[in-house]
């Protein structure tokens, strides 16, 4: 039995834990036969009590939609809360957000969804956008009229002073945030904002990208008797914070599902239990060399720089890393990427440029309660930067060399994903309108992108753009060996975004 929660003052019940469908492996998105073995997965979790799927049309390489598809072949549609997502980048008109709606109406069958998303909003201006006349909230807003959609959340990667201001707009009536044993500081304040204005709250990133299973040592003392791992004292940890209703659980293969059955199956959390969770995960950190992200070297720097979140992306380093991420797997390079994501994703905050602006002073370092040092750390985060082109700079130079003033007047984007439209905003921030036409391609036609249409690699040869740009930083290599014979036999060059060594524009 896994226990339900009211989501804020919808009247919705969600289960304590929800299962994702963003994690599920390359290997089993081939063909048919692993689509069915990811339903039947997610079919199996419902069956045990979960209701929340989540999903959103870029997750497991754009077959969420038709694994949720297979789903409701196997389980009742009342049985399921279904999520679908518009980004303020990918969808910037209410019409390109309806349509957003629409089109995953049609490929997954679901006939409404639950829970609507304003997703993945990651600055203050960015919501601005999405929220003015005729922008995507607007269309968002028109699909719960339309009864396409039963509420309104919000997915939030903003700084916290960004964030405050868009759970305090009164826009939505629930949000998804991410809460973890790394970064239970930062997400403590929102979470109570968000519960204390009526809203439901959804926690994504639990297990902090599988970090805390791999470190299982390190974190092993925020376990309380009857935990059997570390990440299941994780998960209840999210799930035990006050106002939380669901946790959103990543799913890649039955292990993972069985691990989150385990730790919520009869477990409910009993008065006091958050405290001493708390508590637990407060001592996992002393003598660990980790940043916790107390803020006390806040106060201390006289030019006031986000020391703790430079800090806490640190973290990352000294934490038993992946084999593999984002499809890669050379371990320093992990390591930088882990540092680099936790920066970019975690607390927005790209760099202008490689050279950072510490005076290294040494404040910090005098106040940090856990005797770090503050200003090297911080040194070779920006060199991490720099050296990874992970700088607003660094971005802009790349466009300018690939794309600006070259002349180009319809330029081809592959593949039809956010990491497109991140580009594009990117392109935009730095140089105004595209002066070219955005064409997007995908391995197969799919749903629209910015309005648009999305083409098949078979449309190439009719549309012959004046260069395909190649913007995924995992798939880059399959994509241009997909896409490169035929882009040389019709002479379109070929433009990737990407160079060896290089982090993601989008983590
Ligand atoms: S060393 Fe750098 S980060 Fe630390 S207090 Fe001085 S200026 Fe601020
Ligand atoms: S004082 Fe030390 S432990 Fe606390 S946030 Fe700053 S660097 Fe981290």
């Amino acid at each position: 039995m896994i226990a339900r929660r009211p989501l804020g003052q919808t009247g919705l019940l969600l289960s304590a834990v929800g299962v994702g469908t963003t994690r599920f492996p390359h290997s089993e998105l081939q063909d048919s036969a692993g689509l069915d073995r990811c339903a039947a997965l997610l079919a199996e979790a419902v069956r045990s009590g979960v209701n929340v799927v989540d999903q959103a049309f870029s997750y497991a390489e754009s077959r969420s939609g038709e694994i949720c598809a297979r789903l409701l072949r196997l389980v009742p549609r009342e049985d399921v809360c279904l999520a679908v997502k518009c980004n303020p980048d990918s969808d910037p008109t209410a019409a390109d957000a309806l349509r957003r709606v629409e089109s995953a109406l049609a490929e997954t069958g679901a006939r409404y969804f639950d829970l609507l998303y304003l997703w993945s909003v990651k600055s203050l201006a960015q919501f601005e956008r999405a929220v003015r006349p005729g922008g995507t909230f607007e269309g968002m807003r028109e699909a719960k009229r339309r009864g396409l959609a039963r509420c309104l959340l919000v997915s939030l990667h903003a700084p916290p002073q960004d964030a405050r201001v868009i759970l305090e707009s009164g826009l939505f009536e629930g949000a998804l945030l991410s809460c973890n044993l790394l970064s239970r500081r930062e997400s403590a304040p929102l979470i109570e904002l968000a519960a204390s204005r009526g809203m439901g709250v959804l926690i994504m990133n639990p297990l902090a990208g599988g970090l805390i299973p791999q470190n299982e040592a390190l974190f092993a003392s925020a376990r309380l008797p009857g935990d059997e791992s570390t990440a299941e004292a994780a998960l209840r940890f999210a799930s035990s914070r006050p106002g939380v209703t669901c946790v959103l659980a990543g799913i890649a293969c039955r292990r993972d599902w069985e691990q989150a059955k385990h730790a919520f199956s009869g477990w409910i959390p009993v008065p006091g239990e958050a405290e001493r969770r708390l508590r637990a995960a407060q001592g996992a950190f002393a003598a660990s060399g980790l940043c916790t992200g107390c803020g006390y070297c806040r106060d201390a720097c006289p030019l006031g720089l986000p020391v703790p979140e430079w800090m806490q992306s640190y973290n990352q380093k000294l934490l038993a890393q992946p084999p593999e991420l984002y499809g890669v797997t050379d371990p320093a390079q992990i390591a930088r990427l882990s540092v680099l994501g936790r920066l970019v994703h975690g607390f927005s905050l790209l760099p202008e440029t490689g050279t950072s602006p510490c005076l290294g002073c040494g404040k910090c370092a005098a106040a940090c309660t856990q005797h770090l040092p503050v200003p090297q750390r911080i040194a070779e985060l920006f060199r991490m930067a720099e050296e990874a082109g992970a700088t607003s700079q660094a971005h802009r130079e790349r466009l300018d060399a690939l794309l600006n003033g070259r002349g180009y007047a319809r330029v081809g984007f592959w593949p039809a994903s956010a990491a497109t439209s991140f580009v594009l905003s990117e392109y935009r921030r730095f140089f105004g309108e595209l002066p070219f036409e955005p064409i997007f391609f995908d391995s197969a036609p799919g749903p629209s992108l910015e309005g648009r249409p999305v083409y098949g690699k078979e449309d190439l040869a009719r549309l012959k753009p004046d260069c395909l740009c190649v913007t995924s930083f995992r798939f880059g290599g399959a994509i241009r060996r997909e896409a490169g014979p035929l882009c040389e036999l019709l002479h379109i060059p070929l433009v990737k975004l990407f160079q060896p060594g290089d982090a993601p524009w989008v983590f």
